[in-house]
């Protein structure tokens, strides 16, 4: 670092001014970011800092349903991705259920049978980097705070809704990880009675995913429907049985907001997945419904996600650079 022209003089600190200087040239790293979903796997080839990613070369293809050959399919995607590029530094791995972020451990997901994996030890030792490991939900969560539409935020609940129903929860500027199963905002009971896969009754999910909505409006009308955008449809249609639906759906997840407002005190919650591409059909009544239930807790703003299905690649890339960073 430079300090011939008299810094002291000037009467700035040596430290502070490395520090600024470090954040202005903050160096570009190169990552291979994996997000493992329920039916598809997102690979990128990333370029960025721990402010601002971009994917430079994706890919995509279906999740096989066992660990061992998860990490077959990561491996290759890494190596397909990491031809022609040799300043590759790392890879950032984020897959769905209850994860260990610290020992890089996939504990349990019920849909994709895995139990007790060590991800991140298989994947070091076929690909030779260095691999940093989360949570989807979580780490889209992330990539929506640094990156999307939560930027800023100090307090905010990130919320996809899919096939599933889950939470990141930032707290004072940080997403939250607890011990890697938290924000299960899907399966908190929110009284209607039905019953969910989970094993409880009322879960928000149960009436508010996407699958649900689907499943749902098809049991009531008998209409088979391959999923909630086309209830959505039916909705802007005005037919009577996608409205009964949705409006369930839309009052199930604002007492599930209602329950995080509480709670939490969130200056947002930020709605992604596909159920969020329904846009204002899905955020004005929900709006309206969560304005007729709140009484004295802060109401959050309702805001939809910026990344779409890429926000959990991209922040599995900012973890990945995270881990570089040391940050
Ligand atoms: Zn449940």
């Amino acid at each position: 670092m430079c300090t011939g022209w008299g810094n002291r003089a000037l009467g700035i600190d040596q430290w502070r001014l490395d520090a600024a200087l470090s954040v202005l040239v903050a160096r570009t790293r190169h990552v291979i970011a994996v997000d493992v979903g329920g039916t598809e796997t997102k690979a990128a080839l990333v370029a960025g800092t721990a402010s601002d990613v971009r994917a430079v070369r994706q890919r995509r293809r279906a999740t096989t349903r066992d660990a061992d050959a998860v990490v077959d399919d990561v491996a290759a995607l890494v190596d397909e991705l990491r031809a022609g590029a040799d300043d590759v530094e790392a890879v950032g791995l984020v897959v769905p259920g209850v994860v260990d972020e610290e020992d890089g451990v996939g504990v349990y997901s019920a849909n994709l049978g895995w139990q007790d994996y060590p991800f991140v030890k298989q994947v070091e030792a076929r690909t030779g980097l260095r691999t940093a490991f989360g949570h989807d939900v979580r780490a889209g969560g992330l990539a929506e705070l640094r990156i999307g539409n939560a930027k800023g935020l100090r307090d905010a609940v990130i919320m996809p809704i899919g096939t599933g129903i889950a939470a990141a929860l930032v707290l004072d500027g940080r997403v939250y990880r607890g011990d890697g199963s938290v924000g299960e905002i899907g399966h908190v009971d929110v009284g209607h009675g039905d019953p969910c896969g989970c094993g409880q009754t009322g879960c928000v999910e149960a009436r508010a995913s996407s699958a649900a909505i689907a499943r749902r409006y098809t049991e009531r009308s008998g209409n088979p429907v391959t999923g909630a955008a086309d209830v959505a449809r039916l909705v802007r249609a005005g037919e009577n049985d996608a409205v009964v639906v949705w409006r369930e759906a839309v009052d199930a997840l604002a007492r599930g907001i209602l329950l995080v407002a509480a709670l939490l005190g969130p200056e947002a919650v930020v709605l992604g997945g596909g159920l969020a591409l329904a846009g204002p059909l899905l955020v004005d009544p929900l709006r309206d419904r969560l304005d007729g239930l709140i009484t004295f807790q802060r109401r959050p703003e309702l805001r939809l996600a910026a990344l779409g299905d890429e926000a959990g690649c991209l922040g599995a890339a900012l973890l990945a650079i995270d881990m570089l960073e040391e940050r």
